[in-house]
């Protein structure tokens, strides 16, 4: 199929328009759920935990009860989940929302100082986690106002410590007033740092997340890798609490009725369990899942024989990892489909996809528009807009862009253009056939086994150092995680700091996919241009060539 072009070199997808609705969120996730009542659901691949979708959508409704009438949650309040992959993740995000509350997520494994300034931030009042990571839920609960309290998976109440065990909430099968929602309510505030500076919140409504379900489920463009109902089994680690996880992987086969199994934390022997046990017929992967199977030792060809669709997405890979998988499995492109998919939390987030039969030519490319997005590539010297095989700032435009970001009117300004452009900071060029790939990145952001890192979080924490003058952190290339972050350090006059001590800095306060694996080094001066911004290339070109 090709692209419509118009005059202004602006690319209008290949494959039509969808239908945009005004279901919210919940309701099209579980809007089949009759047809496949009586099958699994999640399944946690760890404890082997699942529940099937009659019980699934029963737990949602009686979250969401619970939610408004014994924790007095009132419509648009914010909760905050601090949970791994786990069956009932789905409980609270989708209670939560049919509740008419606002979601927001963090990797479990952040620091509390991380999760307290992202909470605080959006105002959060209450906080749904699991036993292990109740002592942060507790500190940071500490800092927030008006908190109401913190639902506990897995555990009893305490009513002195304001804990409500999730079993209870759910056992006593409160009753209230559900609120009427509107498609157009942010329902989601993931956090992203967009092309610049810190995390900020991406407001996602229930109508952007909903188009961009219906945009990847587009029948003509996915064929087979979207029948509903069918009995496929999707493996799946990629975090439920990136916009990936949630909307492109959780959301997306939930609504299609499939059996997806998870696990809260990843490991070589657990992940390999799953393939014996449950022989997946679909698994979604980040670029470093895909070298772990292609290249890890203790995954056999005998745990993939039945796989017929490995979807990629969150980061870039490469041909020659996909080539090398295929070796590990003694199996063509014609027996597993290799689709890959581009998106950002911005974008809800999916805007490029391999259609289900892309010829064997494109492997490395990101795909075609889906449907209902436009794009255009933007020369980066003029501003002009580009024609087939040039490389530029990738633009695009659709349903599935965010509203904006939360309480931030000049960041969204930036970033989506008063003719509602989303100005990704991603270079691209599209092909012949109008596939996309993308070969570069302006903005600022580091890609750490497909993980956010914000230069500006980083270089704030190295900052407060007193013995610190200057720092700029770049992420430098790492065959295995994509990217890793180095710090580039200027010491004040007569002033004394190791590299341990840098590293050991950031390690106190960050989690540890944003500590300096990529090194530490100290200069004189950091690059910096006319107007005093870090030039991140030539620290880039630096960065790759020293050791750690
Ligand atoms: P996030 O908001 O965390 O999903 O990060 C979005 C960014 O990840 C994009 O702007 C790209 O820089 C990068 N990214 C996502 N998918 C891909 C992909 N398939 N290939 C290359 N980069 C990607």
């Amino acid at each position: 199929r090709t692209a419509t072009v118009s005059d202004s070199k602006c690319l209008s997808s290949p494959w039509g328009e969808i239908q945009i609705g005004k279901e919210t969120l919940t309701d099209h996730v579980f809007g089949e759920v009759e047809s496949w009542a009586d099958k699994p659901s999640v399944t946690c691949g760890s404890s082997g935990r699942s529940y099937d979708y009659g019980m699934m959508r029963m737990m949602v409704e009686r979250c969401a009860n619970a939610l408004v009438g014994h924790l007095k949650m009132k419509p648009g309040e914010k909760i905050g989940l601090i949970l791994p992959n786990i069956p009932e993740f789905v409980v609270l995000i989708h209670g939560a929302m049919k509740a008419g509350l606002v979601v927001t997520f963090a990797n479990p494994l952040y620091t509390a100082v991380e999760i307290q300034r992202q909470f605080n931030d959006c105002g959060v009042k209450a906080i749904a986690t699991i036993e292990m990571f109740m002592p942060v839920a507790q500190e940071v609960s500490k800092s927030l106002k008006d908190y109401k309290g913190t639902i506990w998976v897995g555990g009893e109440d305490d009513k002195a410590k304001g804990i409500h065990g999730l079993r209870s909430l759910l056992m006593a099968d409160h009753k209230a007033d559900l609120p009427t929602l509107n498609c157009d309510d942010v329902c989601l505030i993931p956090y992203s740092s967009g092309t610049t500076g810190m995390p900020k919140g991406v407001m996602l409504t229930h109508k952007n997340l909903v188009c961009n379900l219906k945009q990847v489920k587009c029948p003509e463009m996915m064929k087979d890798g979207v029948v509903k109902g069918k009995d496929e089994v999707v493996l799946t680690v990629p975090p439920f609490f990136h916009i990936y996880g949630f909307n492109g992987i959780l959301n997306y086969n939930l609504s299609l009725g499939y059996h997806i199994v998870t696990m809260p934390k990843f490991t070589p022997d657990d992940y390999i369990k799953c393939l014996v046990e449950h022989e997946p017929t679909t698994l979604f992967v980040v670029p470093s899942l895909l070298a772990f199977l292609a290249t890890h030792p203790l995954v056999k060809k005998s745990h993939l024989q039945s796989i017929k669709i490995i979807m990629v997405g969150a980061a870039p890979t490469t041909d020659a990892m996909m080539e090398k998988f295929l070796l590990k499995c003694e199996k063509t492109k014609d027996d597993i489909r290799l689709l890959q998919g581009y998106g950002m939390t911005e974008s809800s987030p999916v805007t490029l996809l391999t259609p289900f039969d892309y010829p064997y030519g494109k492997v490395g490319s990101v795909g075609q528009l889906v449907p209902s997005t436009q794009a255009k590539i933007v020369s980066l010297t003029d501003g002009e807009m580009l024609g087939s095989h040039k490389s530029g700032e990738l633009w695009l435009k659709g349903p599935q862009v965010m509203k904006g970001y939360w309480n931030n009117e000049a960041a969204t300004k930036e970033t989506v253009d008063s003719d509602g452009w989303l100005h990704t900071g991603d270079v691209a060029y599209y092909d012949e056939d109008y596939y996309f790939y993308i070969v570069d990145r302006t903005k600022e952001l580091i890609k750490v086994k497909g993980n956010q890192v914000s230069p500006t979080e980083v270089e704030n924490v190295i900052l407060e150092r007193p013995e610190v003058a200057d720092v700029a952190v770049v992420g430098i290339p790492d065959p295995l995680a994509g990217e890793l972050p180095k710090a580039f350090v200027v010491l004040k006059s007569n002033h004394k700091l190791t590299e341990k001590e840098v590293y050991d800095t950031v390690a106190q306060k960050l989690t540890k996919y944003k500590h300096l694996e990529g090194g530490v080094v100290f200069m004189d001066a950091i690059p910096r241009n006319a107007a005093g911004k870090i030039m991140r290339n030539e620290l880039k070109v630096l960065g790759g060539k020293s050791k750690h």
